[in-house]
């Protein structure tokens, strides 16, 4: 292919992309009385503070298996589960490790890790998986075109793609069919500044407090002192995506 081809191709991508973009930011999709995802969608992104890197730390000696108070915490918060679609999604969901030499079990909730450098963000062609300035990285359901890119590139398997027509969803988190979705730590709490999220009270109301929530950029959080102080891991920290959420004691 010529040097002339290239660049054309480059162009029509690039203009495929705006397109997409603008076409997108023209339309405006009605979600519960009053409630758009357009509004949320840019309410969520001007609201972010640069100076916070919100933070996740899950202590798994402190999980255990049979408990999941973090996951009915989630589903309720934003309505996720048991809403009688054939597909239930899952923006957080438990898993076993097992040490095949020692047979030890670990349990532990896995959610979107809210990667520093998102791979989801990164494969988007519309835009719409984005990450805001203090590191929560979402998705855009007007832009969303539903091809699903992001969830092959994600490392986790965070997302979940809405397959039906959602009914009786919560106005502070809109969901929409033929769109992918995933954790977006509460944005509309901390936007509202409760400063956490449904999982971490959860986690803290059942009496387990295996999670700490704050601000990774203040070195003087909950958070940072307790990773600081104790030892802590990226899951999958071979591909250098810098998490917001660590683990301890995995
Ligand atoms: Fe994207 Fe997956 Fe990273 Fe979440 S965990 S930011 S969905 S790549
Ligand atoms: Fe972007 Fe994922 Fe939607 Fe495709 S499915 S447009 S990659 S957010």
């Amino acid at each position: 292919m010529s040097m002339f081809e290239k660049n054309k191709m480059k162009g029509a991508d690039f203009h495929r992309r705006e397109f997409l973009k603008k076409g997108a930011a023209l339309a405006s999709v009605t979600l519960a009385s009053g409630v758009t995802l357009m509004a949320l969608s840019q309410g969520a992104a001007a609201s972010a503070n640069p100076n916070i890197r919100w933070g996740l730390l899950i202590d798994a000696n402190k999980c255990p298996s049979d408990c999941n108070a973090c996951i009915s915490a989630c589903s309720n918060e934003h309505g996720w589960e048991d809403t009688g679609l054939d597909t239930d999604p899952q923006w957080i969901r438990k898993v076993t490790l097992k040490n095949k030499n020692t047979g030890r079990e670990t349990s532990l909730p896995l959610m979107c890790q809210h990667c520093e450098k998102p791979p989801c963000v990164d494969v988007c062609p519309t835009g719409a998986s984005f990450k805001r300035a203090d590191g929560i990285v979402l998705v855009d359901r007007h832009i969303c075109i539903g091809c699903r890119y992001c969830m092959m590139a994600c490392p986790f398997k965070a997302r979940s793609f809405v397959h039906e027509k959602i009914e009786g969803q919560k106005t502070s988190s809109p969901r929409g069919k033929g769109t992918v979705e995933g954790c977006n730590m509460c944005v509309h709490k901390l936007d509202a500044g409760e400063g956490t999220t449904a999982c971490t009270q959860a986690c803290e109301t059942s009496g387990n407090g295996a999670m700490i929530f704050g601000d990774l950029n203040d070195a003087n959080s909950e958070i940072s002192l307790a990773l600081a102080n104790y030892p802590s891991v990226e899951l999958r920290d071979d591909l250098r995506l810098n998490l917001g959420v660590r683990y301890k004691n995995i």
